[in-house]
Parts: C-alpha cells; sequence; structure tokens
C-alpha cells in the first residue's frame, strides 16, 4: 500500500479517525530572483497520526524534520500536499482561519533558553498563550492557572514573577513544556526537546511529557536526531531522508529496520557501538547529504547507499507496506 493511501496505516491502532493526516506534503523554498532550482526541504510526506499517540522523527540534521513540523502547525504555507486536522482541511487557512486551530497545537523548542522572552516573567510567558487563544479573561484567572501547571512541571509558583535567565536549562525546559500545555491542547511538537540538555535531566523531561500525554490524551510529534531517545517515547518511528520519509515502523521494532538508511542510523548509535562513541557527530552513511535544491534521480539515497542497484540510480521506489511497516527501497 502506498503511502499516501487514504486508507489505515500499518501499525495504526483502532478504527477511528486520524488526529492528523499528512497526504504528499511538499514544503519548496525559493531562492532570491527565482531563477534557480527551488530547496525541497520536504517533498511528498505522507502520514497519519491519531488521538494520544507518539510519532517519532528521526534524521540527520538538514534532513526536513522541522521544516515539516513547522509546515503542519501551518507556520509555513506548504508549496503542495494537504494537512487533515481533525477532519477539517488546514492546508490553506488564512492566520485569522487558523487561530480556533492554534490552541490544540502546540511546540516545544530546542534550546529552552533562547526560546523563552527574557525580559518577560515566567507568569507572562505562561499567560501569553491564554491571551493569544483568548482563553481565562482575567489576570488573576491567567495566573492561577499558570502556578497550576508550574507546580505540574515540577517547579514553585514563585517562579511566576521571576526571569528566564534565573534558571538553569531543564528547568527553563520545564517553563516550555508548561508553555505549550498550558492551552491543553491535542497535537504537540516537540522539536529536539531534550537535545540541549545534561543527561541526567534528559528522561526527567521525557517522563514529564509522558505523563501529561497521559492525563490530556494529547499526541506528540517527537523530533530528534538521536534514535536512543526514541526507544523510549515512540508508539511509531519515521525516518526521514533528504525531504522524504524512506521507512515508518512500529517504535518496539525499530532495531530490526528493513531500510538501509534507517540500518545506517542505528549502527551509529553510540550505545549500540561503543567503538563509536569517542565519535560525536559522525555522520551515520559515508558521503555527504546531497544538496536538497538538485536532489540525485531515482531513489535520493542511492549515493550512500551500501547496497545500491542499478535500478536506484534511475527509479525511485515506491512506498510498500511490509508487515507493520511502510517502506521506500527497491529491495522490498
Ligand atoms: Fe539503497 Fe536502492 Fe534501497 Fe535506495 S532503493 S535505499 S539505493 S537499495
Amino acid at each position: 500500500m502506498p503511502a499516501s493511501s487514504e486508507g489505515p496505516f500499518p501499525g495504526e491502532s483502532g478504527p477511528s479517525p486520524a488526529l492528523l493526516r499528512v497526504n504528499g506534503l511538499k514544503q519548496y523554498f525559493y531562492r532570491k530572483g527565482g531563477r534557480a532550482a527551488p530547496v525541497k526541504a520536504v517533498d511528498g510526506v505522507s502520514f497519519s497520526l491519531h488521538h494520544g499517540e507518539t510519532l517519532g522523527l528521526v534524521g540527520e540534521s538538514g534532513c526536513g524534520k522541522s521544516t515539516l513540523a513547522r509546515s503542519i502547525l501551518r507556520i509555513y504555507t506548504p508549496t503542495g500536499g494537504q494537512i487533515l486536522f481533525e477532519g477539517g482541511d488546514i492546508t490553506r487557512l488564512s492566520r485569522r482561519e487558523m487561530r480556533p486551530y492554534r490552541k490544540k497545537m502546540q511546540m516545544i523548542f530546542q534550546d529552552p533558553l533562547s526560546s523563552l522572552d527574557p525580559r518577560m516573567t515566567v507568569g507572562e510567558i505562561l499567560s501569553e498563550p491564554l491571551i493569544g487563544n483568548r482563553i481565562d479573561k482575567s489576570r488573576a484567572e491567567r495566573f492561577l492557572r499558570a502556578g497550576e501547571i508550574l507546580e505540574q512541571v515540577g517547579l514553585s509558583r514563585d517562579a511566576l514573577g521571576r526571569y528566564p535567565k534565573e534558571f538553569s536549562g531543564g528547568q527553563c525546559q520545564r517553563v516550555g513544556v508548561a508553555r505549550a500545555l498550558i492551552t491543553r491542547p491535542r497535537l504537540v511538537v516537540c522539536d529536539e526537546p531534550v537535545s540541549s540538555l545534561d543527561l541526567s535531566i534528559r528522561s526527567q523531561i521525557v517522563n514529564l511529557l509522558l505523563d501529561f500525554q497521559k492525563e490530556l490524551g494529547c499526541a506528540y510529534i517527537f523530533i530528534t536526531h538521536d534514535l536512543s531517545v526514541l526507544r523510549s517515547v515512540s508508539g511509531r518511528v519515521a525516518v526521514m531522508y533528504l525531504g522524504r520519509i524512506v521507512e515508518i515502523c512500529p517504535g518496539a521494532e525499530i532495531s530490526a529496520a528493513l531500510h538501509p538508511y534507517t540500518q545506517a542510523l542505528l549502527e551509529a548509535v553510540p550505545a549500540r557501538n561503543p567503538r563509536l562513541a569517542r565519535q560525536k557527530g559522525r555522520p551515520p552513511a559515508a558521503g555527504e547529504v546531497p544538496d536538497p535544491a538538485s536532489p540525485p534521480e531515482g531513489c535520493c539515497f542511492h549515493p550512500r547507499c551500501r547496497r545500491a542497484m542499478p535500478v536506484c540510480e534511475k527509479t525511485p521506489p515506491e512506498t510498500r507496506a511490509i508487515g507493520s511497516r511502510l517502506v521506500s527501497c527497491h529491495l522490498y
């Protein structure tokens, strides 16, 4: 079954309608003057996400993960394809038409300190999404709600009157989590939320997110370049390469990956390969990631693939269902 099919995707649970369905989404960026080929940051991505589900999105830096998330949240207007949220087509809604959806779709950013306005107190930061989404009218009501969620993320209500610079990175990320969840969203994009934090803090933030998911029933798109983080959070994992999804599989089955690129990512995880532990930043496959403005013909991974065949250089692979997985590769 191709990934863009309307039916349920392999690995999805239950017959309930998807919270989010993305069909053939494209996000191209045109350079000044418009003569050069566009940068195809996202190029025909399809997947769906159910209420309360987590989809891990993994791939090397620059593969299009964050652009895909920003397109879904309609920070960008997609170049092509379709985004259905709670059954409604939000692909081309205007800013004003998107307003009712904003409180239902939130984002947690990678760098907790720079994502918080240093001139605002934590109370003001947490009030902003309530004001922007017209929730809770009075300042007292907003601060009451902000104080409650601060305690839920493990900070004291005293933090309401303090500024971001007075907190550690882990505490700032707790404020970031509180800001994203204060509107009780249905969908939260977590963009590398623990990658800038110490190892000891990472699991605390991940556990916090999992606790909120149980309470609110929200769905997460959890972006990371680190497959080891995904093992603890993801119901399913989608692997991105050069703006496309090359494999989707249940998180519990990621170690039996089929796509050569996913296999290369797994081999580059230091915990699985202690010899690599000291080689921080080592690319998972030989060679450079190609320019997304002129991707290779055929399978876009073929210049770096150890198992490439002649057909891979000419013909793009179709996406096929293999058991509970979707894989785009001529080997299957
Ligand atoms: Fe490698 Fe060919 Fe599969 Fe692409 S289609 S991942 S080049 S084997």
